[in-house]
């Protein structure tokens, strides 16, 4: 081995789902937003000027905007390149205790690997038989706890009086409820954090506002924890929210109609489609997210993956214990639903 080899970081990344590239394909496989963006993001596009200079460090026009917004404080609301790089920052500024933080098992892919990245001890905790996180996993010493709600790929809504349990048996660690599903009829934590300032609460405008492209997230805490997270931020780079995200993630926020129907729309999608699914012998979480965790009665779930695939339908599939027999299947539109559902029925033979 080469001397300097030993000075580099060795570190398996996160594998995202694919992006294909060809065009007239079915895309169930990472959880994007079949609708686009509202328009209100079209329009503030071709009045995005002043790309020359530096974008404003604090993102202050996209800050105000989610603050007003959520109901909160200015400074309540840390900004970031999409929650996966709010995430980071969190796991880089509150993970430091040397005792290890819990996450659950089976959960968003990227934790384990941010922990490894920045030599963040950590335990998983297994779900149980329904894949439900036990909230009495939680109570043991610990350096923090991450989860999300509702948890991925399962899709399982935790009740809020259950995240209040773990917090309150973790007050002197930060506790991190990663909502990027939130917004698919979940209750969010946001009201927690008046009796909790060591709670801090992520969101995304990747899944329930079509902006997956744009890199877009927050985090919602204490004062004093987003002060942490800002310094952090500062330094390592001031300019991370460009000119762009800032402007038309601000025009996303104004439109709350547009919001409202096209994620009410998807939540009317997942429940009728649950429907046709239990008809076609698969079984799964109810979920409160964006997509579906399904196993079928006798076809192996990886069969079905590929048989799909090679027929330009993309579901995701994860090759790891307990859920090698599922697919995660992501809620487009109610036409691309009928498609998958066309598919199904003929290579079932139903
Ligand atoms: C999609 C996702 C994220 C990251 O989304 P961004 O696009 O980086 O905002 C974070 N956590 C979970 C659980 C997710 O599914």
């Amino acid at each position: 081995m080469k001397e300097w080899m030993k000075n580099v970081r060795q570190v398996v990344p996160y594998v995202p789902g694919e992006q294909p590239k060809e065009t007239d394909i079915i895309k169930l496989n990472t959880n994007e937003n079949p609708y686009p963006p509202s328009p209100k993001v079209q329009e503030m596009c071709s009045r995005i000027d002043d790309l020359r200079l530096y974008p404003d460090p604090a993102a202050s026009r996209l800050v105000d905007a989610i603050a007003d917004y959520k109901g909160i404080g200015r400074d309540q609301v840390f900004v970031g390149v999409g929650s996966d790089d709010v995430l980071a920052m969190s796991f880089l500024t509150f993970f430091n205790s040397g005792r290890p933080i819990l996450f659950p098992d089976i959960t968003y892919s990227f934790y384990d690997v941010w922990a490894e990245l920045f030599r963040v001890p950590y335990e998983t905790k297994a779900l149980d038989e329904d894949f439900r996180i036990r909230p009495e996993d939680y109570y043991g010493e610990n350096g923090g706890v991450i989860f999300p709600n509702p948890n991925a790929p399962t899709g399982i809504l935790m009740p809020l009086a259950a995240i209040r349990d773990i917090l309150d048996h973790n007050r002197d660690v930060v506790v991190i409820v990663d909502e990027a599903y939130i917004d698919f009829g979940g209750e969010t934590a946001q009201s927690l954090l008046a009796d909790y300032d060591n709670l801090l609460v992520v969101q995304t405008f990747s899944k329930s506002r079509s902006l997956a492209g744009l890199r877009i997230g927050y985090a919602m805490g204490s004062p004093e924890l987003i002060r942490a997270l800002s310094d952090v931020k500062y330094s390592f780079n001031s300019y991370t929210m460009n000119q762009p995200s800032i402007l038309l993630g601000a025009a996303s926020i104004e439109d709350e109609p547009y919001f409202r129907e096209t994620t009410g729309e998807i939540i009317a999608t997942r429940e009728w489609f649950k429907e046709e699914m239990r008809g076609l012998g698969f079984t799964f979480p109810d979920s409160r997210a964006n997509f579906l965790f399904v196993t079928h009665e006798s076809v192996p779930a990886r069969e079905i993956f590929e048989a799909a695939r090679a027929e330009k339908i993309y579901l995701r599939y994860f090759p790891k214990e307990r859920i090698d027999n599922y697919l995660r299947i992501t809620i487009g539109t109610r036409e691309e639903m009928e498609r998958l559902l066309a598919f199904l029925r003929e290579y079932l033979g139903r």
